[in-house]
Formats: C-alpha cells, sequence, structure tokens
C-alpha cells in the first residue's frame, strides 16, 4: 500500500521549489494535498497536472484568515485533515548586517518575520482542531539555517532558530493528540526569494555559481534538488513515525559532520 494512502494534508508554498516537490510525492503515495500559496500561476499548474488530488487556494500566510479557508476547504473536500506541512518563506539573500542601513533592515524584519514565523503559527493555529481529531501531524520546513550560521542574513538565521522553538513548543503544547517535527534542508537549487528591502543590498548570483557555492558548503557535496529532501517529509508525515516528535530531521548533506 502507497505510504499516505487516505491521508489528507494542507502544504504552504506547494506552487513552487520543496513545497512542489513534496506536493508530488505526496500525491504520489497516495495522499490528497490542500495548497496555500500566493502564485496563481504555479498553483494552476498544480491543478491541471493532478485535478482532483489537490486543491489550490491562492493566499497569503500572514493572513490567518486565508489559512482558516483552506483548512475549511480541505475537510469539507475531503472530510478530514491529518498533516499540515508550513513551508512557504522567504530569504534575506545572505545580507550583511554592516551593509544594510536601520531602515532598509527594520522593514526586512517586518516583511520576512511577518511570512517565516506568524505564516508558520497562523497555520499551525488554524489546524490544530482538525488534527486533533485525526491524531495528525505537523511538519515545519526550517533550514540548516536553524542551527548554523552563514546560511543566510541575520533575519533569515534568526527566523529559522524561531521556527525551530516554535515547532518545539508545539510539539510540548500539543502532546499527546498532535505531533510536531521539522526538516531542515540545506542550501537547495530554487527560486527561493529575495525580499525587496534588502535586494539592493544583496549580490543576486546565476544557477551556476549557486550550484558550485551550496557544493561547496556541504561535506557529501551535493548541490541539492528540491526531491532530494522529500524522504524526510515522507516519514514524518506517516504512521511510521508515530514516536517521533519535537525533532528536526537535517536534510543537509552532513553540515553537522563539517562542525560549521
Ligand atoms: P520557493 O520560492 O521555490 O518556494 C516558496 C513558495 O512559497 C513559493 O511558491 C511562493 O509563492 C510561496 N510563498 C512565499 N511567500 C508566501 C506568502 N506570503 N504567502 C503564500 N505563499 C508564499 O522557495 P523554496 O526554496 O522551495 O522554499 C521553501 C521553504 O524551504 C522555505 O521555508 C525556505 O526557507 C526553506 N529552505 C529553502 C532552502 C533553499 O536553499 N532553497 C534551504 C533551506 C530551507
Amino acid at each position: 500500500m502507497a505510504q499516505l494512502s487516505g491521508k489528507s494534508i494542507y502544504l504552504t508554498g506547494g506552487a513552487s521549489g520543496i513545497g512542489r516537490a513534496i506536493t508530488e510525492a505526496f500525491v504520489k503515495e497516495g495522499a490528497v494535498v490542500t495548497i496555500l500559496d500566493r502564485s496563481a500561476a504555479g498553483l494552476n499548474e498544480l491543478k491541471q497536472q493532478y485535478g482532483e488530488q489537490v486543491q489550490c487556494i491562492e493566499g497569503d500566510v500572514t493572513v490567518y484568515e486565508d489559512h482558516v479557508r483552506a483548512v475549511k476547504t480541505a475537510v469539507e473536500t475531503y472530510g478530514k485533515l491529518d498533516v499540515f506541512v508550513a513551508n512557504a518563506g522567504v530569504f534575506d539573500g545572505f545580507a550583511k548586517f554592516e551593509k544594510v542601513t536601520p531602515e532598509a533592515m527594520s522593514a526586512a524584519y517586518d516583511l520576512l518575520f511577518n511570512i517565516n514565523v506568524k505564516g508558520y503559527f497562523n497555520g499551525a493555529k488554524a489546524v490544530t482542531e482538525e488534527l486533533k481529531k485525526t491524531a495528525g501531524n505537523m511538519i515545519f520546513t526550517v533550514s540548516g539555517a536553524g542551527f548554523y550560521p552563514d546560511g543566510g542574513g541575520v533575519w533569515y538565521t534568526a527566523s529559522k532558530h524561531a521556527q525551530i522553538g516554535l515547532m518545539r513548543q508545539l510539539a510540548f503544547e500539543l502532546a499527546p493528540d498532535i505531533r510536531v517535527n521539522a526538516v531542515a534542508p540545506g542550501g537547495t537549487l530554487t527560486a527561493l526569494h529575495v525580499i525587496p528591502p534588502l535586494q539592493p543590498f544583496v549580490k543576486m548570483v546565476d544557477n551556476e555559481t549557486k550550484e558550485k557555492s551550496i557544493k561547496k558548503r556541504n561535506p557529501l557535496q551535493i548541490a541539492m534538488i528540491s526531491e532530494d529532501h522529500v524522504g524526510a517529509y515522507l516519514l514524518l508525515a506517516s504512521d511510521q513515525a508515530r514516536a517521533i516528535t519535537g525533532e528536526v530531521i537535517s536534510s543537509d548533506g552532513g553540515l553537522a559532520v563539517r562542525g560549521l
């Protein structure tokens, strides 16, 4: 039997990159997936590809009501909710603390923390009652930047540490009803968006340069792609992980081995 047969999953940021690869893997393993994303074009592609197996909701993770709308759609369409994946996020482009003006730093904080931290909180809050009914679980996409410096600039790194704190506190408060875990991908070749206030302060790099730099930074020397991470999500979402909560699975080419 498929690993996630009959599971109803709600995921944010599924229209692109890691979220899209997770959606594809979940559908392949028998799940139905409700996706919240702000990219109408990406959502349309998913709908065309997967039809009735997905529900696509255009919206913004910083708006609590958008999560409520997505959860309502998932439950009305598929009868229940088993798993929530908080994944939509934005980046600071490695903006250097000393180079950025206080005004830009302040605008960047509001934008980035709203999406990366409040967006995860909003989703978790909106799904809790439904996940209690199914003894379900949550999975947060964090990052190597949740443990080590130099996976981003100050705001991205701080936001990823905050996501891990949020995950651990929720795992504590929601036990024994709901498991809460995280996956920490390392640098991955996606279109991860650098927020506008920081764009003037960072160097935009082409894909080839990005690939080389990702390879150089992890001991396994892998230029990771989104599909490299889906195994960790499949495990945590499944009943095989029923004894796992409050944990982070690193999928980063071995950053801990390097002791970065
Ligand atoms: P991506 O840009 O390819 O995908 C992010 C998706 O989130 C997009 O579809 C985008 O439209 C959506 N999104 C962004 N802000 C949103 C908002 N406010 N409301 C609704 N949707 C929104 O990037 P990705 O690399 O796949 O990033 C996914 C997650 O993986 C993020 O949390 C990111 O921090 C994390 N991550 C990425 C890397 C990497 O190197 N790419 C490494 C570690 C962790």
